[in-house]
């Protein structure tokens, strides 16, 4: 599989539509996240699935267990491949998403549990008193997401190495992607899709530097052909 998802973050559903099907060549599914979900509801995962690539449904749910087995539920059943919650809500909250998402009857949906926001440095955990060892704690929160059975976590390209290595069973998913010599915007932990690869990511998540980019079907074109050759 492509390990590209691209991440629609757009304001309604059909500028999502648009730029997913334009970029559908190039990519090995499609991300849908907090803003397209409050801009057009939980039905823009059923409405973008219907594109016939796999949906990650990147709600980055985080409250008591019951409230997130019930919203991790409800996105199931609009047809979503994959969850976010936080790691960080704790594993009674990991495995009721869990047996939320399974509760719809579709044995396919997994969670995937973010472990540190790759818009976070040391400086911001810090200042949050959260230590500074981000390695450490994304590890924590990795282990976390093993012992609850989570089929994976979200990580930054910095951490994927020492989570593969740890050898937890879990697929890594990696943000905070970017082509050589473009820009950061607000993510701090980034890095081109060739080395996350080869640290060990399973799937990367892009988005501005394919969605923000004058052609957006070029820029993933091009970001497709830096990758290698896939079965
Ligand atoms: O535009 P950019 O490639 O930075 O987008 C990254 C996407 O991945 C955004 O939709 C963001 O919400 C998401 N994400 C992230 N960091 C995480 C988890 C998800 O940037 N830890």
């Amino acid at each position: 599989m492509n390990p590209v998802l691209v991440a629609l973050d757009t304001p309604d559903l059909e500028s999502a539509r648009s730029l997913a099907k334009s970029v559908r060549p190039y990519v090995g599914g499609y991300k849908v996240g907090l803003e397209l979900m409050m801009a057009a509801g939980p039905r823009s995962v059923a409405e973008i699935a219907q594109l016939g690539m796999p949906v990650f449904a990147d709600a980055k749910l985080h409250d008591i267990p019951n409230t997130v087995k019930g919203a991790a539920g409800q996105i199931a059943r609009q047809g979503a491949r994959w969850i976010t919650v936080h790691a960080a809500g704790g594993r009674a909250m990991l495995e009721a998403a869990i047996e939320g998402a399974a509760s719809t009857g579709s044995a396919d949906c997994g969670i995937l549990a973010v472990t540190v926001l790759t818009s976070l440095d040391t400086a911001d955990l810090e200042a949050a008193g959260l230590g500074s060892d981000i390695t450490a704690i994304s590890l924590s929160l990795a282990r976390h997401a093993a012992e609850s059975s989570a089929e994976g976590v979200v990580c930054s390209p910095n951490e994927v190495a020492d989570i593969a290595a740890a050898n937890l069973g879990l697929i890594t998913v990696t943000p905070g992607i970017r082509p050589a010599g473009t820009s950061g915007h607000d993510q701090k932990r980034t890095a081109t899709p060739e080395s996350a690869l080869q640290a060990g990511a399973d799937l990367l998540v892009i988005g501005r530097a394919i969605t923000a980019a004058d052609d957006p079907a070029a820029a993933a074109a091009r970001i497709a052909a830096t990758l290698p050759a896939i079965s």
